[in-house]
């Protein structure tokens, strides 16, 4: 897809005379590659049609950017389209919620279920799950499986057949227990639809979800907009989760659930492992699906905020890939010390979602610092060797820096996160100023 938008513009670019004719076989261009990549028809025959009145021809006329100025409004467009313009509900930790998956069998639903609990518990959430899904053969076997290697507490019958039963007895059994985060997975039976829709619903209204996840394989296409739809006409979906976005899929259809549920999407699977999820952010998401790559705005950013001298060192250190405990307790330094270092940071892929919330500086800050002191009372053996910090390390670092285990274990996270991003920008070419070429 990002090739072939690229293409698209690259072909304007060479055109001498901009005008109207020439705009418009371009945006015919970009939306061919669009609904190739899945996106629903409709959403992009609205996007051509607001592109076309945002952009203005005299601009392009006048301008050297032409492209960008295009690109720029596509990726705008395609922002707007994944933000359903209010934030997905947010549980409160310490008081019970029930969360219930629906989607379609195979979508991801069990898996999905497992990693959401994992990474809630890291960060200090007590969770549980229950399996409602009393349709598929194997389906409780599995969720148990899963849950064991995770250590999350779960729920389920290998003779009672109704699934509304087991939901009602299972959120019971764990707001007993005190769990914060009480996770329900369902069946996704696809042959009899009908039958689904009213079970979904049933379990819904009896179980009484604080916040209901659609799951939706990123593969599934154009049917990614009627699928999604006929979930919300039966329950209240809340947020969206997709999966396998780490196979071929093309992308698309995310945009197109999220058109459909009117709902953000606050994950994405990315593989079949546990901790292979991660918070879901619109803008890398949209320059990924350009193809624009995650890092060129990045660049640009330092090129624009970061003093002359110190430009070299860190585009180096990002082109190398190399991500150590040591460098991420630098940025977070300069991100304390000095503004535009953090607004550089935040372009990261991941690194805003979670990292830094808008509006919430302080807590972020607080975050750093808490993350700062745990460093400190690290040997530098284990600052550039994460791989052999062993639960009884962790435990002293927990000691030495006054702090929880699962808060070191928490910190460390976030450098994995961010050691396999910055993996991704090995290589990375950095243009000089006001090249746009590379984009
Ligand atoms: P359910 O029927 O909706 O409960 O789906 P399952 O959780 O059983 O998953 C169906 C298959 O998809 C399993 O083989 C999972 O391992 C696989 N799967 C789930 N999420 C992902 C993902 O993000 N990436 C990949 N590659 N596979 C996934
Ligand atoms: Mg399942």
């Amino acid at each position: 897809l990002g090739g072939s938008i690229s293409r698209a513009l690259q072909q304007m670019s060479n055109a001498t005379i901009i005008d109207e004719k020439v705009l418009n076989e371009c945006l015919n261009e970009i939306t061919r590659a669009l609904l190739q990549a899945d996106v629903q028809f409709k959403l992009v025959r609205d996007m051509s049609t607001n592109i076309k009145k945002i952009v203005n021809l005299e601009d392009l006329a006048a301008g050297h950017n032409k492209r960008r100025i295009i690109q720029q409004a596509v990726y705008n467009e395609l922002c707007k389209i994944l933000d359903p313009g209010k934030p997905a509900f947010t549980l409160k930790k310490g008081k019970p919620s029930v969360v219930m998956f629906v989607g379609l069998q195979g979508s991801g639903k069990t898996t999905t279920c497992t990693k959401y609990a994992y990474h809630h518990q890291k960060r200090g959430w007590k969770p549980a799950l229950v399996c409602a899904d009393t349709f598929r053969a194997g389906a409780f076997d599995q969720l148990k499986q899963n849950a064991t290697k995770a250590k999350i507490p779960f729920y389920g019958s290998y003779t009672e057949s109704d699934p509304v039963k087991i939901a009602v007895d299972g959120v019971e059994t764990f707001k007993k227990e005190n769990c914060d985060l009480i996770i329900v997975d369902t069946s996704g039976r696809h042959k009899q639809e009908a039958a689904l829709f009213e079970e979904m619903r049933q379990v819904s209204e009896a179980a009484k979800p604080d916040l209901v996840i659609f799951v939706m394989d990123s593969s599934i296409g154009q049917a990614a907009f009627d699928q999604a739809q006929a979930f919300r006409q039966s329950v209240a979906v809340g947020a969206v989760i997709i999966t396998k976005m780490d196979g071929h899929a093309k992308g698309g259809g995310a945009l197109s659930a999220v058109a459909a549920t009117k709902s953000p999407i606050i994950f994405i699977g990315t593989g079949e492992h546990m901790d292979e999820f991660e918070v879901f952010d619109v803008k890398p998401f949209v320059s990924r699906l350009l193809g624009m790559g995650d890092l060129s705005g990045l660049v640009n950013k330092i090129q624009d905020v970061v003093p002359m001298d110190q430009q070299p060192e860190l585009l180096q250190k990002l082109s190398e890939g190399h991500f150590t405990l040591r460098i991420m307790y630098e940025q977070f330094q300069n991100m304390l010390k000095m503004g535009p270092l953090g607004q550089v940071f935040s372009m990261l892929p991941g690194f805003s979602a979670e990292m830094m919330p808008q509006g919430r500086e302080k807590e972020s800050q607080a975050k750093f610092k808490r993350y700062m002191t745990m460093m400190d009372s690290m040997t530098d053996e284990g600052n550039t060797n994460p791989k052999i910090l062993t639960e009884s390390r962790i435990m002293r670092i927990a000691r030495g820096s006054g702090r929880l285990v699962h808060e070191v274990m928490e910190m460390l996270e976030e450098y994995k996160r961010l050691a396999k991003i910055f993996s991704k920008m090995k290589g990375l070419k950095i243009p000089k100023k006001g090249d746009m070429s590379s984009l």
